[in-house]
């Protein structure tokens, strides 16, 4: 007879959980046995939070900043927010049009909560990092694929091929994980045009807006007010501050969407860490210049890992306008005893201890994905490791 006590929803028996958090757990057990793993599998800024965040967050434990906030978040927070999007996004939000939460994982969670009715489809361009899919389907919704060939970039005319009639939500992330890629400006307006039209709803990613090796970011919802009414940008502290341990991120919106994100939020988690949101205002408010040095540090480690892998005759990529990864076709390496990206890189991590993720977790088989969020140490060691693994050594 079956254990009632144990048996699990279904919802939650379908969900395939986080790939790349179950790596990290995977090769800190590897560590705890005393196993040394070069991990390039992180997503996350291998730097510390700077000082000056961090004293912020200790200002406020000491002055007893301790307690339940506003369920959305600080007025003082949503005030400053709304000032960054101005500033940086070209985009006009009130702070009532602002929520911050547990991480913009969170805070996307509980807009396909909001957002969709069971049987809507949500458009997600693919490769893509698969919290969304998972989401999606949490919420009752159907993901619908647009698949993007190498160099991965979006284009308005791709999109609206898979568009329908019971499409709800479009999934944008530029720049993007696991590609680096981003959306070109003049494709972003035609996509925006595109939403204004067939009547869709946006949901802008944009948390590596701050990691961008060329050209400059842009915000879809800055392409005027009949856009701006229906995305939701969608943004954070995690990748531009190294603050992924802080949990808090957060979005902007038409009014409507934010109090119901708020609503359930009250529901859920009741407020981010009181500690984490002061800390937050002075990431926005403070100097910026540890962002920058971080950015250089990632350049550098960028033109390395391009260098040295393009040296590997049988592997592909393209290099990454943005964020810290790249994503690498291995096609050509694969075979019988190695048929898929993910025996690849558990071959991989067996016998050359470097950990990287398969393609599989982001929907997209014969690909690996190399994270330079790492150490220049690591990332020398790491890349030496994959060129003799690649040609059978
Ligand atoms: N969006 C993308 C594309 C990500 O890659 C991640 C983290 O890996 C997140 C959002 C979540 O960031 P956080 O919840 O830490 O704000």
């Amino acid at each position: 007879m079956k254990n009632k006590e144990t048996t699990i929803s279904s919802r939650v028996r379908s969900l395939a959980p986080s790939p790349t958090l179950g790596l990290d757990t995977e090769v800190k057990n590897l560590r705890a046995e005393g196993i040394p793993v070069i991990n390039l599998g992180l997503g996350e800024p291998d730097f510390s939070t700077p000082a000056h965040i961090v004293r912020a967050g200790v200002a406020a434990l000491a002055q007893g900043f301790t307690h339940y906030t506003e369920t959305p978040g600080i007025p003082e927070l949503r005030e400053e927010i709304a000032k960054k999007l101005r500033r940086d996004n070209k985009i006009s939000y009130l702070p009532s049009e602002v929520v911050a939460g547990v991480g913009s994982k969170q805070i996307l969670y509980h807009a396909f909560q909001a957002l969709c009715e069971r049987g809507d489809h949500v458009v997600i361009p693919t490769p893509t990092w698969t919290t969304y899919v998972e989401q999606v389907k949490l919420a009752g919704a159907l993901p619908v694929y647009c698949k993007l060939t190498s160099p991965f970039k979006l284009t308005a005319l791709a999109l609206a091929k898979r568009f329908s009639p019971r499409t709800r939500v479009l999934l944008l992330n530029s720049p993007a994980n696991p590609t680096g890629a981003t959306i070109d400006q003049e494709e972003l307006r035609r996509i925006a045009e595109l939403a204004v039209r067939t009547r869709i709803f946006v949901i802008s990613d944009e948390i590596y807006e701050k990691i961008l090796y060329q050209g400059k970011h842009r915000s879809i919802a800055s392409f005027g007010p009949r856009i701006r009414e229906r995305t939701l940008t969608v943004n954070g502290f995690s990748k531009a501050y190294a603050m992924t341990g802080w949990r808090i991120g957060y979005a902007a919106g038409p009014e409507r969407l934010i109090r119901a994100i708020t609503s359930l939020q009250s529901q859920t988690t009741s407020n981010t860490s009181s500690i984490a949101q002061k800390a937050a205002i002075e990431a926005l408010r403070g100097s910026q210049a540890p962002l920058a040095r971080m950015r250089q540090e990632f350049t550098l480690r960028r033109e390395f890992l391009v260098r040295s892998l393009s040296r590997i005759d049988s592997i592909s990529f393209v290099p990454p306008e943005g964020a810290f990864y790249l994503f690498v076709n291995v096609q050509r390496l694969l075979n019988h005893r190695m048929p898929t990206a993910s025996a690849w890189c558990a071959k991989l991590l067996k016998e050359k201890r470097v950990a990287i993720v398969p393609g599989e977790s982001f929907l997209a088989p014969g690909f690996v994905r190399i994270s330079f969020a790492a150490s220049m140490h690591d990332l020398k060691r790491g890349a030496r490791r994959i060129a003799d693994f690649s040609r059978g050594r």
